[in-house]
């Protein structure tokens, strides 16, 4: 009866603009409506693997019977209690507990319902931790271009995309921004990765000096950058970076939003690249996607901060209705028992090889410019060669033409301009990664054809 009412409906007329009924129409699937595993299922009954576990949250796949359960259990107990006034509950407790554990240095967690509130919260900390310290005027914010931080006005102004940018009024002030990690299109020629992250940890201390290191709290970045297109950073990256925000006493924000819970194949992304962070944003697989909560865990001394002023004041003036909602901790806990239980750390590091194997073979077509990642994530850019140093013309549309392409074919994948995402359920077996990339060269001629053309 469902199938019938969806069909029957004016689906273009009823979608948010942000839904884009456009880029629906390329990629010709108007609503998913099941999910088992790394597959997700249409109106018309047709199957996709998908290869971006939604906006990559989906990490135990759809349809895990298990975590369902919890959500449905959490809903039956207590489906809605606060953490304010003294009041608490049992699933908040027990997954600031679970990720204290597992997040190196971490000592408090604070809870919100998504990634973009998670790093709206970790600007404000960082600036009510300067003025507890008594030096207001420390407040800058330091992002890189094509870092993605989310949507919310502080979490939008650090976000380093065009897009989010232009005609939004932002970013607002305080925000600044550094430059890229991207190896193949950023060094110069001949540099290496480590003279390259050598060079970008100078630039990010000439602009500490030059806008005043009195004047700066904080750097945020995402181990590995996600809606940038997948940017690996280069060999001794965060190394370079960390001494420099040492020396000014600039806190160093780990946007683990995509990359916690081994999707890396560590832990979190900051394991996997030495970022030593002050504190970090968590989020989407955090609760696998099966119900929405971000959390900012700090390390002691930030946190410890933070507290003393709050007892002074009587009270800390941010919280969300929402923030550490029992459904979504609920998710968050069972979630991390099964990576735990099921060993999906283990696994990511198991398949790895193969997923990455994939990509770097396909580096070899005409199309693609590189191919990178690391864990469960990469992507393929394409490029009209392979020096890194030219771009076609966006107006071509190369990425998403290559997507449509997939999606006729049965695969989701996400384009990035020219870069093509990937980031698959992270339970997916050997054969579903074969699977996964079976259709690619195909698709690459046909895209390829199209540029020609
Ligand atoms: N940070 C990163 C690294 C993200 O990828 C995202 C979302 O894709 C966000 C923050 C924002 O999260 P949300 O969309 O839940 O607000």
């Amino acid at each position: 009866v469902q199938l019938t009412n969806m069909q029957t409906r004016d689906v273009e007329a009823l979608l948010h603009p942000y839904t884009n009924a456009a880029a629906h129409r390329q990629v010709g699937a108007h609503v998913i409506e099941t999910g088992k595993g790394v597959y997700v299922y249409d109106e018309h009954g047709r199957e996709y693997l998908e290869g971006m576990a939604g906006l990559w949250c989906a990490g135990l796949g759809f349809g895990d019977k298990e975590l369902a359960d919890a959500v449905a259990e959490q809903v039956h107990k207590l489906p809605y209690y606060h953490l304010f006034a003294g009041r608490s509950h049992e699933p908040a407790i027990e997954l600031a507990e679970k990720i204290k554990e597992l997040a190196p240095g971490m000592a408090r967690v604070i809870f919100q319902s998504s990634g973009s509130e998670a790093n709206d919260t970790q600007v404000k900390l960082a600036w009510y931790y300067n003025n507890a310290l008594g030096r207001p005027e420390k407040k800058k914010i330091i992002s890189r271009k094509k870092g993605y931080h989310g949507v919310t006005i502080a979490s939008a102004s650090m976000t380093g995309l065009p897009y989010n940018h232009i005609d939004w009024d932002l970013p607002l002030d305080r925000f600044i921004s550094t430059g890229t990690p991207h190896h193949w299109r950023e060094a110069l020629d001949g540099e290496t990765e480590q003279e390259f992250s050598a060079r970008l940890a100078h630039e990010l201390e000439e602009l500490i000096e030059r806008e005043g290191p009195e004047t700066v709290a904080a750097f945020i970045a995402e181990p590995v950058m996600g809606a940038g297109g997948v940017i690996v950073p280069p060999a001794g990256y965060f190394e370079a970076i960390r001494p420099v925000l040492e020396k000014y006493d600039v806190l160093m924000i780990s946007d683990e939003v995509i990359n916690g819970f081994c999707r890396t194949g560590e832990w979190f992304g900051a394991d996997t690249y030495n970022v030593n962070p002050t504190s970090m944003s968590l989020a989407k697989q955090l609760t696998g996607g099966y119900a929405p909560l971000s959390a900012v865990a700090l390390c002691r001394e930030q946190a410890e901060v933070i507290e003393q002023h709050t007892g002074k004041i009587g009270t800390l003036g941010h919280g969300f209705t929402y923030g550490g909602h029992p459904v979504g901790c609920a998710a968050g806990v069972a979630a991390i028992r099964i990576y735990q239980e099921r060993k999906i750390l283990d696994h990511v590091r198991k398949v790895a090889p193969k997923f990455q194997g994939h990509l770097q073979r396909l580096k070899d077509h005409p199309l693609v410019g590189e191919a990178r990642g690391v864990g469960l994530i990469g992507a393929l850019e394409l490029s009209p060669d392979k020096s890194g140093k030219k771009t076609f013309d966006p107006a071509g549309k190369l990425g998403a033409k290559l997507m449509g392409e997939l999606v006729a074919r049965g695969v989701i994948l996400r384009a990035m301009g020219d870069s093509l995402g990937f980031c698959p359920p992270m339970i997916i077996t050997e054969e579903e990664i074969d699977a996964l990339f079976a259709p690619m060269e195909e698709c690459l001629d046909a895209t390829l054809a199209f540029a020609k053309a």
